[in-house]
């Protein structure tokens, strides 16, 4: 190490000094000062705030020291210089100053006990955008998300429609605007938690924590609550809204409406409406992805003559089907491009049409003649030989 590098180390504050206890606190003492600066520099709670963020990283660097029995002495021994030459690493005070680098990796668990203390203070939710049963004191929460489920003709699914929907979601009260106080009222930190929105049970450093019932998580009580929406800030509200379903939508197909979900708290964005599609069945056609099968029936001479025969395809337009000479029963034919529009292009899938060969059930007395007849010119052997099954054509 060079004197430039020690002479930087040297600058930093003693650990004792930035938790602020004595060189003979025990490790209780030691948890409970840090998780006071923990609270108070969190990022989490000072956005933006640099200082606050340096505080919390040389607070957390000093707590991760003075709580490691194995450090705490080097530490108090030799100062910063020792901890740099544990490890035998080499990279001076990386080994254990990496960990603070990124506060994901903090958070990430990567300080061993650290989540089970951040948890305890902040009571889960660590870093995210908080949750809708207010996990943290009257910070922004989300709305929830809401799932509607809508039931579609299969021909609507293919090729597009629209739908009129309609469902009930909490929007922020438009008598108080969200606030959950009437004309006048004030708002005051809630006594019970303290502002917090939480209460602790238990005594030591892991604790259990719970939801204010005072305030609801919310830190703050209403003197005079908003009588319409009795001092939630938010209401029931039924609406309806027409939505579009494109062209080639399947069943299960999800459809996010932005915003529609329940409204946010504090100032949190609402949730989404989210569409589940439910496509019903067709008594005719199948569905594969982007392709249609259909089946259809062609006469014994049909199938063997060749024949043009035109069908209905599922949206009720005419298709020619060329049945080629000599067809057998269960053959598959493929007419591009008349299957399920793919959605957001021109493109579509096919339809394949099955060919179901029909053996005349009744006869009449011409038709058996001529049969009889074909038969005679066609002279099948009476004891003909087996064939393999897998000759079979697949039905
Ligand atoms: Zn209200
Ligand atoms: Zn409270």
């Amino acid at each position: 190490m060079t004197e430039c590098d020690k002479g930087i180390k040297m600058a930093k504050r003693d650990y004792y000094e930035v938790l602020g206890v004595e060189k003979s606190a025990d490790q209780d003492a030691i948890k409970k000062a840090y998780r006071k600066l923990a609270v108070k520099y969190h990022p989490d709670r000072n956005p933006g705030d640099k200082e606050a963020e340096e505080k919390f990283k040389e607070a957390t660097e000093a707590y991760e020291i003075l709580s490691d029995e194995e450090k705490r002495p080097i530490y108090d021994q030799y100062g910063f210089a020792g901890l740099e030459g544990m490890g035998g690493g080499g990279a001076g005070g990386a080994q254990y100053s990496h960990a603070f680098h990124d506060f994901s990796d903090l958070f990430g668990g990567a300080g061993g006990g650290f989540s089970d203390i951040f948890e305890s203070i902040f009571g889960g939710g660590f870093g995210g955008g908080g949750s809708r049963g207010g996990s943290r004191r009257s910070g922004p929460a989300a709305g929830s998300s809401l799932r509607y489920d809508l039931h579609i003709q299969f021909k609507d699914a293919v090729y597009g429609t629209s739908a009129d929907i309609h469902f009930k979601h909490n929007e922020a009260c438009s008598a108080c605007h969200g606030t959950g106080g009437a004309a006048g009222s004030s708002k005051k930190t809630c006594p019970t938690c303290n502002g917090m929105g939480q209460v602790r049970q238990g005594n030591g450093f892991f604790t259990i924590q719970q939801t204010c019932p005072t305030c609801r998580g919310k830190g703050v009580t209403i003197d005079k609550p908003c009588p319409s929406c009795r001092g939630t800030g938010i209401t029931e509200k039924s609406k309806m809204m027409s939505l579009k379903i494109p062209a080639g939508s399947d069943n299960g197909k999800r459809i996010v409406i932005p915003g529609q979900g329940d409204a946010g708290e504090n100032g949190g964005p609402a949730g989404d409406l989210v569409v589940v599609l439910h496509v019903d069945s067709h008594p005719l056609f199948e569905r594969d992805g982007q392709d249609l099968y259909c089946a259809v029936p062609v006469s014994m001479a049909q199938a063997a003559l060749g024949a043009d025969i035109t069908i209905n395809s599922l949206d009720g337009k005419k298709v020619t089907i060329k049945i080629p000479s000599g067809t057998t029963n269960g053959k598959l034919l493929r007419i591009k491009g008349e299957g399920v529009p793919m959605s957001g292009s021109s493109r579509k899938g096919d339809l394949y049409v099955k060919l179901m060969v029909q053996i005349p059930q009744r006869l009449s007395g011409k038709q058996k003649e001529l049969l009889q007849a074909y038969m005679e010119l066609e002279n099948p052997p009476s004891n003909p030989d087996l064939m393999p099954l897998s000759k079979l054509e697949s039905v």
